[in-house]
């Protein structure tokens, strides 16, 4: 009775248990779970209780805790075995993934600083760290499912028949009656019990420590085992494989600047492209610019003709390297600017013998340039600049008929019945190719003409538009331009190739070599009238020959413009004009006649294609970016290539007359080559050139400041003095300030000093002293200082000493700050502008500028 398990004592326990029994059982300590976290330990086996109610109990506990048990590490498995599958394949398809980047040329940069190290450790180590997965926890967890958790059915089976067995011998052996048996089987019966009571405690008790061994924590703790094995092997895994990938890290971050770099620059050029694109579908009518990136276009199939002679006949050139200089010259119109039109001076014996009357080519009505040259002499600078701009090698697109006509020189075409077709047109080494299926193969069309025996001009009695003809000693034939510019410099370029291949320009006066056609050694002066000669008598024969070709219109202009050189002739078209815009080659060649204007202001570097607005400056790509990051209130930058949408008349002018030169004689008057920072080499790494550039223009390190840069600015405005208006405002004048009264504005051109600018000092001397105005233009800026006190502003200064188109002072107080809209309390300054302004140019001046900052100012 002293045993505290005894099966009395235990069974005393149980009935004195409330139901339900089971949860009670389940608070047994051995059984019970520890908290989340900590590792079950084995608890120590249980002392093996007797057969009874709460050894019945505690295994049905434990039998009913198996199911669970068998479900989850089912579960686990299936998991892990599906997990290891996708692993798998995951290493697999990354295989292939690796190989299809390898394949892609887009990835070089990728696989060679990145991949190619890291690809390879990384696809092995998953590998090893899938198989480790497999032999380390898949096989052991399938081995502990199979052999331990599965049996317990059977288990649990086998002990419960011993168990019956067992009871159904002890019952039967607790009824046999002692007396009447005999003493032997007594015996036997006795030793029969011993053995299966024995049998059935020996069942019992491992059943008992099996169903322990699954649920005290042990099978348990295997499962724990495995996986922890697992994941400290997964471990090692992210351990290696950090290391090893770790050390790349700087190859990639190389490929992901470089990418971010290049990002920046498609970012970039698909602005550009968007602002060409706008300018493109902004542009009223410009053939010409069409045909030039037609010509591009076209150009890329277009072999190279390196122009030289040995060129000529070469049909299997179609495999070479694409011509870069294949853009087309572009060119403003000449024939019917206002010179050419007031230039009639005698043509009695021009060689136009049959129609003179008749328009040989169409006069075209649009003329956006035609306000651009102003007198005789801008005109002859500007041809002189046009015609060697276009240099003697072009190509592009002519129509033309399939033969050459064998007419004489001056009989009329009939042009209505021939046929037209496209050849591709090439003038190089003095010789012009034509070439017909040009979207396929070039093929030569006939033999290239020798343009030493050649002459051209402007086609005269055809009924075509922008027709030319080259006339050789043998024969005539007629081409197409697109355009009358595209006509102007095809027919400026084969001008230039005959006089390359005459070997030198010649100084001879055309009358001289008047033999044409029969021996055109001089063709080009063929076509000059007498008149023309004496007037042309001083220029070259370049000149001569070019503006020959303006005679058709000439012959056409009203005689009622008298002989002289007229500054301006009213256009044939009474809406206004849309400001005229130069194309980029024009805007780079005008801007660079000017020799500072060819190397960076900042750097030096050559042939700059940027400029700042503001600040009139040529500058590289390079430093261009440097300005761009000091703000736009310092530096306006705009490419010259790319933007020529914001190159208005006033800003040409006004860039032209400062310039590289004259603006670093203002910000760099005092630098010298001990100056700190120095002026940077264009080979100079960005950063000197940054020092340099931000010293220059917003430390102002080098300038030499005036004491009174307001009333500096003033007098540069009455002067209209470009440059001395940028000294006062680099000094720092106040361009949003009323100008002192004291001094009214006279409009006094004497006063100028510095080289007047050479484009604009003649027209503009007539608004202040015209010759023969009426009397609304007698009455001068001079009225307002008359009037009384109407604040006087910088820009209202400019734009009412300057009233006539370009405003190169007024934009350069633009850009540089000035405001239009700023107001003296009532007005504002374009009010007083508005009231005072004598020309409506003044005003739309200022209407285009507030329109690009969205001010739209109601007339009252
Ligand atoms: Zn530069």
């Amino acid at each position: 009775m002293s045993g505290a398990h005894s099966p009395e004592a235990q069974a005393s326990m149980l009935n004195a248990m409330p139901q339900p029994l089971l949860g009670v059982q389940d608070k047994s300590p051995t059984l019970n779970s520890p908290s989340p976290g900590t590792v079950r330990r084995p608890s120590a086996d249980n002392v093996e209780p007797e057969d009874g109610p709460l050894f019945r109990a505690t295994l049905n506990n434990l039998e009913s805790k198996t199911a669970t048990f068998k479900l989850s590490v089912k579960r686990l498995l299936k998991a892990a075995m599906a997990s290891y599958e996708a692993q798998r394949a995951s290493i697999a398809a990354d295989d292939e993934f690796l190989k299809a980047i390898r394949g892609t040329t887009a990835a070089d940069p990728l696989v060679t600083h990145y991949l190619d190290a890291v690809a390879g450790i990384v696809q092995a180590q998953r590998k090893m760290q899938n198989e480790k997965m497999q032999t380390m926890l898949l096989e052991p967890l399938r081995q502990l499912y199979e052999t331990d958790i599965k049996p317990a059915e059977s288990k649990k089976k086998q002990f419960e028949d011993e168990s019956k067995d067992y009871y159904a011998f002890l019952h039967k052996y607790l009824g046999m009656r002692t007396d009447s048996a005999k003493a032997k089987k007594t015996a036997e019966n006795e030793q029969k019990y011993n053995a299966k009571r024995k049998n059935f405690d020996l069942v019992r008790f491992d059943y008992h420590t099996y169903m322990q061994d699954l649920h005290g924590g042990r099978k348990e703790q295997e499962v724990l085992y495995h996986l922890t094995n697992h994941f400290e092997k997964q471990y090692d895994f992210f351990q290696t494989v950090a290391a090893a990938v770790g050390k790349y890290k700087p190859g990639l971050e190389k490929v992901h600047e470089e990418m971010l770099e290049a990002t920046k620059e498609i970012y970039q050029l698909k602005k550009d492209r968007s602002e060409r694109r706008k300018t493109l579908e902004c542009r009223p009518i410009n053939v010409t610019e069409m045909q030039a990136e037609d010509g591009n276009r076209a150009s890329s199939l277009s072999p190279v003709f390196q122009g030289s002679a040995g060129d000529r006949g070469n049909t299997g050139s179609a495999e070479r390297t694409p011509s870069p200089s294949a853009k087309p010259t572009v060119l403003p119109p000449l024939s019917t600017s206002p010179v050419h039109l007031a230039l009639i001076v005698d043509t009695k014996d021009f060689p136009v013998p049959n129609q003179p009357q008749q328009p040989a080519t169409p006069v075209t009505p649009q003329q956006p340039n035609s306000q651009r040259f102003q007198g005789f002499r801008d005109l002859q600078e500007q041809d002189h600049q046009l015609i060697s701009r276009m240099g003697h090698r072009k190509e592009g697109f002519l129509f033309a008929t399939s033969k050459p006509s064998k007419g004489t020189p001056n009989a009329p075409f009939d042009v209505g019945s021939l046929v037209w077709h496209k050849y591709w047109c090439v003038v190089a080494g003095g010789y012009l190719h034509e070439y017909s299926n040009w979207k396929k193969q070039l093929e030569t069309h006939g033999e290239p003409i020798n343009l030493r025996f050649a002459t051209v001009r402007e086609a005269r009695n055809a009924d075509r538009r922008f027709l030319f003809e080259v006339i050789t000693p043998q024969f005539r034939r007629l081409y197409q331009a697109t355009s009358n510019e595209d006509m102007q410099s095809w027919i400026g370029t084969i001008c230039n190739a005959i006089e390359s291949v005459l070997g030198e320009k010649t100084t001879q006066r055309p009358d001289e070599t008047d033999d044409y056609p029969t021996k055109p050694l001089r063709p080009k002066a063929k076509t000059i009238s007498k008149g023309l000669r004496l007037v042309m008598s001083g220029g070259t024969n370049r000149e001569v020959a070019h503006l020959s070709e303006a005679l058709d219109a000439t012959q056409l202009a009203p005689k009622a413009n008298g002989g002289g050189v007229k500054k301006s002739v009213p256009t044939k078209n009474p809406t206004p004009q849309p400001p005229s815009l130069l194309s980029s080659e024009q805007l780079l060649e005008s801007l660079r006649s000017d020799v500072s204007n060819c190397y960076c202001a900042d750097c030096g570097l050559k042939d700059p294609e940027w400029v700042s607005l503001n600040l009139g400056v040529l500058i590289c790509i390079e430093c261009s970016g440097i300005h761009r990051s000091l703000g736009t209130h310092i530096s306006k930058v705009r490419s010259l290539t790319l933007d020529t949408t914001s190159f208005l008349p006033d800003l040409v002018e006004m860039i032209q007359q400062l310039g590289n030169a004259r603006s670093n004689q203002i910000w760099e008057a005092t630098l010298t080559s001990t100056s700190v920072p120095p002026k940077p080499q264009p080979s100079e790494g960005r950063e000197a050139k940054q020092k340099f550039i931000q010293a220059k223009y917003v430390d102002r390190l080098f300038i030499i400041a005036q004491d009174n840069p307001s009333q500096s600015l003033f007098e540069a405005i009455r002067n209209q003095n470009i440059p001395q208006a940028m000294q006062a405002i680099a000094s720092g004048a106040k361009l949003n300030e009323p100008i002192n009264h004291s001094s009214p504005p006279t409009p006094s051109r004497a006063a100028s000093n510095g080289s007047p600018p050479p484009y604009s000092t003649a027209p503009r001397a007539e608004t202040y002293f015209p010759s023969g105005g009426g009397a609304d233009d007698q009455a001068s800026l001079s009225t307002s200082s008359t009037q009384p006190a109407s604040p006087l502003y910088p820009i209202s200064l400019a734009l009412l000493t300057d009233q006539k188109k370009p405003f190169p002072m007024a934009e350069l107080l633009y850009l540089n700050g000035a405001d239009p809209m700023i107001t003296d309390g009532e007005r504002t300054v374009y009010d007083i502008i508005v009231e005072q302004a004598r020309d409506k140019d003044v005003i739309a001046f200022l209407d285009e500028r507030n329109a690009r900052k969205g001010i739209h100012v109601v007339p009252q």
